[in-house]
């Protein structure tokens, strides 16, 4: 039996897949079993920020692998306070908790905010407000925080304590608070939810608001993380510091690894035995960690991400079929004249171009170290693909 027959009959049909099978990857580039060539603009889902199979990358991943693989968190582990370090060094944070998905990072923020909560005012303040249109995971609990209805089905009952309010909107989220809420979370760019670039001022002013009734203000940061839009966390846009973030996707570059990040004045709130998971810390997956946020923190690359992230919204909008395009540094966002996205995104994909979606949009999440060549190239396969579906 081939691997689609195999996948077909063994494996929960959850995700509609393109049909392709991918064999091996080098650089921004995945072949399949036919030995064809495709340029990859959408990283696993952001997740392979280096590409694949970077050379130093795998040597690192590798050499732990082959030194120790696994130790429970009952005994320490260099990679992780290595890793711990380096991420409390690199931005405002005091202390990381680790766990293996960004629905589980998320679900240690929301344990985080609900125990600051508990402690300090009692355990009838509880809520947390999140924005229309949000993805936060798959998770019962992360279910409840994401705002978009069509996530809210089948799974009843779902967790209790989340209210919706449109992005943007100061006075809806300052009706939405009460002396219940206990933390607001968001993403500064809604990725699954279709690019959307949150307001300076919202940010700032939800910002302040949240330090004015010691509301948490958690920063999803997920998939705009880890240098995704030329800042290593996409907060520092705007000019605040969030009281917790979560970090994941890009995290591991390509190994599954979550990290949920507070400030000091959180740092001592989960205590023994309120969370765990047996795979967080993993040496390897931190290993491999460590390697990525030396690279891509580096002022130099950060920049490198910037000027990528204008010169392809620069080649895209005067492509044909493309009405506008949103970016903040390589999370790209395109909207199409006319035409299904998902179609395109199919299209693109026998033409040879790995590309995603989001809503209604195209999305371009690659690996941050592509080349303006490479870039020149996925426009070009864009291009081409536009003009024979539209
Ligand atoms: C992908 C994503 C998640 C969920 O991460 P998983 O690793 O799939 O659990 C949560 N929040 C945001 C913003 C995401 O993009």
């Amino acid at each position: 039996m081939n691997t689609k027959d195999k996948d077909s009959q063994y494996i929960m049909h959850t995700y509609g897949r393109y049909d392709v099978e991918l064999v091996r990857g080098e650089g921004v580039y995945a072949y399949d079993e036919n030995g064809k060539k495709y340029l990859d603009v959408s990283s696993g889902i952001g997740v392979n920020i280096l590409g694949y199979c970077h050379p130093g990358y795998t040597e690192a991943v590798a050499k732990q692998l082959n030194t120790i693989q696994h130790m429970s968190n009952y005994f320490y582990c260099k990679p992780a306070a290595d890793l711990a370090e380096k991420l409390c060094s690199l931005t405002p944070f005091s202390r990381v908790c680790f766990g293996n998905s960004g629905a589980e990072a998320n679900e240690c923020a929301i344990k985080l905010a609900r125990k600051y909560s508990f402690d300090k005012y009692g355990n009838d303040r509880n809520e947390i407000i999140t924005l229309q249109n949000s993805f936060h995971g798959r998770t019962v609990t992360t279910l409840s925080a994401t705002g978009q209805d069509v996530f809210h089905n089948y799974f009843f009952p779902f967790t209790e304590g989340f209210s919706y309010v449109p992005a943007n909107d100061l006075d809806a989220l300052r009706l939405s608070a009460n002396d219940k809420t206990c933390a607001v979370i968001m993403e500064c760019v809604q990725g699954e939810g279709g690019v959307n670039i949150l307001d300076k001022d919202y940010v700032k002013a939800v910002r302040d608001f949240c330090t004015e009734k010691d509301i948490l203000l958690i920063i999803d940061e997920v998939q705009t993380g880890v240098a995704r839009t030329g800042k290593l966390y996409a907060f520092e846009h705007y000019g605040i510091v969030p009281d917790v973030i979560t970090t994941a996707k890009g995290l591991g570059g390509g190994l599954p690894i979550g990290a949920c990040l507070c400030t000091e004045k959180l740092k001592d709130v989960l205590s023994p035995s309120t969370h765990g998971t047996t795979f967080g810390s993993n040496p390897v997956v931190c290993a491999g960690a460590n390697y990525v946020l030396d690279i891509v923190s580096k002022p130099e690359f950060l920049q490198e991400v910037t000027d990528k992230g204008e010169y392809l919204k620069n080649k895209l909008q005067s492509v044909n079929g493309i009405k506008s395009v949103r970016n903040l540094g390589l999370m790209v966002g395109i909207e199409l004249e006319k035409g299904d996205a998902h179609k395109i995104a199919e299209k693109c994909v026998e033409n040879g171009l790995l590309i995603i979606t989001a809503k209604s949009l195209l999305r371009m999440l690659p690996p941050l170290n592509i080349t303006c060549a490479q870039l020149d190239e996925a426009v070009a396969i864009l291009e081409k693909t536009l003009k024979e579906c539209l």
